[in-house]
């Protein structure tokens, strides 16, 4: 499918650098710097984790910039391998370390590139959770802005009617909204969702350390947001193969697989990752009541029969069939608009920054 996400995409000559050589710090080197990690998120108050499509590898979906990332492939004239489908993917030990990390309040806030929706499925709750370039899960209505969180991807990228409509009704007898919903995945230059940018924005300001996992940091505004942290007197951790475009301002720099890294601080913080035991959609971290949250929704709530699901993008793929489970939550998602925070507007639009090696 993330085949499909390159191809469902607008053509664009810059995808940034590519394909650089990874570097693996020797055993000891790595043992140190996760000590000095560890120490580093025992002496914050106020840590954020941003992700990038590095921690998805492990679960079968290559990533873009790395030796056969999508875009690596795409100069090569080759198609990246894919292990697996979105809906069959499995949390990484890194996408579970971090739902851990979050459950015992160490994990503030999560910034994520990924489009995926692994973090979601993991069980990470969405109010602490920013998805910058969208979701291959959510569909959102054009009118009220619910979300949608599906069991299958919603079958189009860039912003585009899915074919289905909103459900939402006001009240008991009214009529449902009946908006057109479209899929959440951003195209080269749209604008990322002003409510996830916003809280982003507002976490990394208020956080102490950012650690970043598994992205070259090329692509901005996302890239750019740990250094909003570095700024404003914290700290910076780049985990990372590859040569990341903010390497120079890391106060922490690791070359490890990221599960290693993660596997590893956990056991320096005396703390388990959690079993993945299947999809889960969690709202809120407040209200994460597992009895309550772990069911899926048997009927096919927003589900227009007499539409057919459309087509991927440019290819010829099996659509998945929505008609079995959905999982809907979050009505109230659009109403929680944070203020903005203070200080220089982000740059809104998703572009590559040139990477100066
Ligand atoms: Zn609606």
């Amino acid at each position: 499918m993330a085949v499909n996400y390159a191809a469902g995409l607008s053509p664009y000559s810059d995808k940034g650098k590519c394909g650089l050589p990874e570097i693996f710090d020797p055993p000891e080197e790595l043992e140190r710097k996760v000590c000095e990690l560890a120490d580093l998120i025992r002496s914050s108050s106020n840590v954020v984790f941003h992700t990038g499509a590095g921690i998805s590898t492990a679960s079968g979906i290559p990533d873009f910039r790395g030796p056969n990332g999508v875009w690596t492939m795409e100069e090569k004239g080759l198609s990246p391998k894919f292990d697996t489908t979105f809906e069959n993917a499995r949390p990484s030990k890194t996408h579970m370390a971090l739902l851990g990390l979050q459950r015992v309040g160490i994990l503030k806030f999560l910034v994520s590139q990924n489009v995926d929706g692994l973090h979601v499925r993991s069980g990470f709750p969405r109010d602490k959770l920013a998805e910058l370039h969208g979701n291959m899960f959510v569909e959102e209505c054009t009118k009220c802005g619910k979300q949608y969180v599906r069991d299958a991807v919603v079958g189009s990228m860039g912003l585009k009617p899915t074919g289905r409509l909103c459900s939402v009704t006001k009240a008991r007898g009214l009529r449902a909204c009946r908006g057109k919903l479209r899929d959440t995945i951003l195209d080269w230059e749209d604008s990322l969702p002003d409510r996830d940018l916003t809280l982003a924005d507002e976490a990394c300001r208020k956080a102490d350390l950012s650690v970043t996992l598994g992205t070259s940091l090329q692509i901005k505004p996302s890239g750019n947001l740990p250094l909003i942290t570095k700024k404003r007197g914290g700290k910076l951790v780049i985990v990372n193969l590859q040569a990341t475009k903010h390497d120079k301002q890391a106060d922490l720099r690791i070359h490890a697989y990221v599960d290693d890294v993660m596997t590893k601080l956990m056991k320096h913080l005396g703390l388990e990752v959690p079993e993945w035991t299947g999809p889960v959609v969690v709202e809120s971290a407040d209200s994460a009541k597992p009895e309550e949250i772990y069911t899926f929704k048997p009927e096919a709530h927003g589900l227009l029969k007499e539409e057919p699901f459309p087509q991927h993008n440019g290819t010829a793929g099996q659509c998945p069939d929505l008609g079995t489970t959905l999982v809907e939550h979050g009505d109230n998602l659009k109403q929680e608009r944070p203020s903005p925070g203070t200080g220089p507007p982000l740059t809104k639009k998703m572009k590559v920054e040139p990477l100066l090696t």
